[in-house]
């Protein structure tokens, strides 16, 4: 969720294209010789030119030197009673105030996953404010609101720490039936945690922790993480976007076992790959990507006409071997521990039941994931293309975010490029081919 609705568009259109170039112009190479100061035109130096910052530059910054992390508790004397809402975790909270170790660290930890070691807080501590009476549930959207926060807390922040503040009141899409609203961020703005986000803390894949680190997200820039499904899959055209749906990143909303991490192309986004990390825009040849725990490169970047194009080399639990997919003999295939998914399909007037398999289920299987900047909606989102299995497909409509895994298949083909995964290497690294036609 984020945190100011009205300027998300805005900065959001910025923040999805920053990469390409959304900074305001700059004013210097090509200003006419004869502006240009003479010696003998006395002048006063001109002011530094000091670029406005990029949509979550600052909050980058801090993720870049390890910046401890500050969460501010807001106590709030609340008039809000609606009884439907889970009360928020009381032992939890006590935890947060009494700056219990083990709580602080799984919130570092949970960083540190999410983004492959590469953010370590360097400390975590939890300061109480007054209590404020915030009488009305907190609204994404109300400016009042937010500012009125922003002065109570002004006093307990720390410029040199990544500031969350937990208000103590629960989100209006909660009260409203809605989502559980753990919390809202845009860019640079400290993230506000709501009382939904201290329900079920210990739960790593819904509670407090990953709240944090999602909201985080959104203060550093990065957009909601959906998917794309395709009718003309290979040129990325006629999408249905699910702008929150993408299971294998951290700034979607499915709760799953890989959705605790940012992508590949988040962590770029965040700031967190370094130059060698990255390679952009290609010329025609093979590469080798890894993914964020390898030593190597981790995204492809590729402008390719209307959209900028990143793949990259991810975990996907399900990432299904489409080699793998036959028809069942007997209930036995059925408890194989690596099985995916099944399905049943008319074959010359006879029902025959298939099965599918991951390629080993080990909670490591990779799969070669293309992804790109959906502006389309009103919250824009990065999104994933989803393939449909081509093993399943024959009897399913079942589509899958997990991207690809056979070698030579192609990825993405318009009238001028090309790009083909052509081999892997188990789930360390997968090769990719990139032809300029
Ligand atoms: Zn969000």
């Amino acid at each position: 969720m984020n945190r100011k609705g009205e300027a998300l568009l805005a900065s959001a259109l910025c923040t999805t294209t920053f990469i390409a170039g959304c900074s305001p112009e700059k004013p210097g190479s090509d200003i006419p010789d004869i502006f240009a100061p003479t010696s003998e035109t006395p002048t006063t130096p001109a002011p530094e030119y000091v670029p406005p910052p990029e949509p979550g530059e600052l909050t980058r910054a801090l993720l870049a030197k390890d910046a401890p992390v500050r969460l501010i508790f807001v106590p709030v004397i609340r008039q809000l009673k609606v009884n439907q809402l889970e009360a928020e975790d009381k032992s939890y909270t006590k935890k947060l105030l009494a700056n219990d170790k083990k709580t602080l660290d799984q919130i570092a930890d949970s960083f540190e996953d999410a983004t492959a070691n590469r953010y370590k807080p360097s400390r975590i501590t939890v300061v109480k404010t007054g209590t404020m009476a915030i009488n009305a549930c907190l609204n994404s959207a109300d400016w009042k609101q937010h500012t009125a926060i922003d002065a109570h807390v002004a006093k307990y922040r720390d410029d040199t720490a990544l500031n969350v503040l937990v208000v103590d009141q629960y989100g209006c899409e909660s009260v409203a039936g809605g989502s559980r609203t753990g919390g809202y961020a845009d860019d640079d703005l400290d993230p506000i945690m709501t009382a939904t986000s201290l329900t079920a803390p210990d739960e790593l894949d819904s509670g407090f922790p990953r709240s944090v680190n999602h909201e985080t997200g959104h203060s550093a820039g990065a957009d909601h993480a959906g998917t794309s499904d395709c009718t003309d899959i290979l040129k990325i055209q006629h999408c249905k976007i699910s702008p929150t749906f993408d299971t294998n990143s951290l700034m979607g909303y499915q709760s799953t076992v890989d959705s605790n991490d940012f992508t590949n192309p988040e962590l770029f986004k965040l700031g967190l790959l370094d130059k060698t990390e990255i390679i952009d825009n290609p010329q025609s040849g093979t590469y080798e990507i890894v993914d964020a725990h390898a030593k190597g490169a981790k995204v492809l970047r590729i402008p390719a006409q209307d959209k900028t194009l990143y793949f990259s080399w991810e975990k996907s639990e399900d990432a299904v071997d489409d080699t793998l997919c036959k028809p069942i003999k007997s209930d036995k295939d059925y408890e194989l521990p690596n099985l995916v998914s099944s399905g049943t399909r008319e074959i010359n007037g006879k029902e025959v039941t298939f099965v599918c398999y991951a390629v080993n289920k080990t909670g490591t299987d990779h799969s070669v994931q293309v992804r790109y900047d959906d502006v389309s909606t009103e919250f824009p989102s990065s999104v994933v293309v989803t393939r449909p299995d081509r093993a399943l497909d024959k009897f399913e409509d079942e589509l899958r975010d997990t991207g690809e895994n056979k070698p030579n298949t192609l990825l993405y083909r318009d009238e001028q490029l090309e790009v083909k995964m052509v081999g892997r290497q188990g789930n360390t690294k997968a090769t990719i081919q990139v032809t300029r036609k």
